[in-house]
């Protein structure tokens, strides 16, 4: 909803290119806020696309008309939209488009874009690009070497020992890493990475790297080719059950901001990490623009950053407490950025915390069912007026009534004046929430706050 409102002040048009679709659930629009977003929403107009288009939340609201029918893998046939449309800003979402050029293209057209080239993407699109990158800028990362022979790999592993960490070179939907407890492990990834092809080409080459020990947290920065100004710091729960235990997710919850990036800490890794990499990639020809999300790993024994990862757009679940404690026209700041003009741009933050708790289909991140039926939604947005529930896999069924469409659903989302006020705001929103086909973390900011005994599941 923040995103929303502090685009539409200042640009009548910005075509936001998606595959799920952060849509506010406003099909009663009874509360303050939400009457706030419908006016404001009248005066200017957003056009979304989301090409797998499952959430209509969105256009429910009258905040954003979506286009399914456009085609976002065909590059001119967004362009002659954005012309006929006087399309403002194109902001370019996720991973596929970019690293097939949709932003080249784009730019090339005269078309203000947020987001990086194909050449730029190649830092999350390829593992093995972004470790050479850290080798050649002196950027702190895990030890590695890269192979495309299962017998050399295998030699590599044993000498080095498990724990270990192996890893596919190109996209591979987030399942394309293992973190490798035993020799056995390693070699049954290698296997199914360079014998059995699971992930086809993206897993021809593979990284063989340091597992590294500490804590993760995220950090995000926006760069115009060679500036770079840092979002607040969010910290988000990948593994799918409580108190980090079971398989990795897509992030299961997040909060921010994250006492562990503290103010001297996120100074280093603007100076160790960040700054280099976009002169780095500046000096080899591939300027950068657009969202720098780092992985990071605080290592145990040295208390210092190192870089595990780079996506190259908003993450999903942190930008949903981002977006809600942004205070600064975020438009404008975008447009900046697409313009190589944000040097001496500040953001401004709301002073408290935010925290979102994802609800998924019960059995993600295996299998799961699609088309369970969730109630209750408006009761939930309802429990404080800070609460925001996004959409991240629902559709409407012909009764009118949301039903789960994905792995992860919702994001139920809370501002608070501390983190533990948006924990409590968070968590009474989700238990209103009457999905029975549905679960969630129960410690969300576990690592941030005391715990203390949720309600009893309704
Ligand atoms: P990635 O897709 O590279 O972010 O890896 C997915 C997850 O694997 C990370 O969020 C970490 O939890 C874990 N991971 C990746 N690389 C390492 C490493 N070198 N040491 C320890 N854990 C890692």
């Amino acid at each position: 909803s923040s995103l929303y409102k502090s685009i539409f002040p200042s640009i009548s048009r910005v075509l936001s290119v998606t595959t799920t679709t952060f849509g506010l659930q406003t099909r009663n629009l009874v509360s303050p806020a939400a009457r706030f977003l419908r006016n404001q929403s009248c005066r200017f107009h957003l056009v979304l696309t989301a090409i797998l288009l499952l959430t209509r939340g969105i256009s429910n609201s009258g905040n954003a008309t979506c286009i399914p029918e456009l085609d976002i893998s065909d590059s001119s046939a967004v362009i002659s939209f954005c012309n006929k449309w006087g399309v403002g800003l194109v902001v370019v979402g996720p991973e596929a488009p970019l690293v097939s050029g949709l932003a080249n293209d784009l730019v090339k057209a005269g078309i203000p874009t947020f987001g990086p080239s194909a050449e730029a993407a190649a830092l999350e699109g390829s593992k093995n690009f972004m470790k050479s990158l850290c080798d050649k800028y002196k950027i702190p990362t895990a030890k590695y070497r890269t192979f495309t022979d299962p017998s050399s790999a295998k030699q590599y592993i044993q000498d080095q020992g498990a724990p270990i960490v192996i890893k596919a070179d190109g996209l591979a939907a987030g399942k394309g890493v293992t973190v490798a407890m035993t020799l056995e492990e390693a070699y049954e990834a290698v296997d199914s990475m360079l014998v059995k092809s699971v992930f086809g080409s993206a897993g021809c080459r593979v990284i063989v790297e340091e597992f590294l020990e500490g804590e993760e947290v995220s950090f995000f920065a926006l760069v115009d080719g060679e500036n770079a100004i840092p979002l607040e710091s969010a910290q988000d729960h990948k593994r799918v059950g409580d108190g980090d235990t079971g398989p990795n997710t897509g992030g299961m919850g997040a909060y921010s901001p994250a006492p562990v990036l503290t103010k001297e800490l996120q100074a280093v890794v603007m100076q160790t990490i960040i700054l280099p990499t976009v002169k780095g990639m500046e000096a080899e020809g591939c300027k950068f623009v657009g969202v720098l999300y780092a992985g990071l790993m605080i290592e145990k024994k040295t208390g210092l950053p190192k870089l595990i990862e780079y996506n190259v757009r908003f993450g999903d679940p942190e930008c949903q407490v981002l977006m809600v404690r942004m205070e600064s026209d975020l438009a404008q700041v975008l447009l900046a950025a697409s313009r190589g003009e944000l040097s001496g741009v500040s953001l401004k933050w709301s002073p408290g915390s935010a925290m979102v708790v994802v609800m998924a289909s019960k059995g993600y991140p295996g299998s799961y069912e699609k088309g369970t039926e969730i109630r209750n939604l408006e009761e939930a947005e309802n429990v404080a007026p800070t609460v925001k529930i996004f959409h991240a896999g629902t559709a409407l069924n012909s009764d009118g009534n949301f039903i789960a469409t994905g792995g992860r659903v919702l994001g139920v989302t809370a501002t608070g004046r501390d983190l533990e006020e948006a924990r409590d705001r968070a968590y009474q929103a989700v238990e209103e929430i009457n999905w029975p086909g549905g679960f969630y973390r129960r410690d969300i900011g576990w690592r941030a706050l005391p715990q203390k005994e949720l309600a009893p599941k309704k």
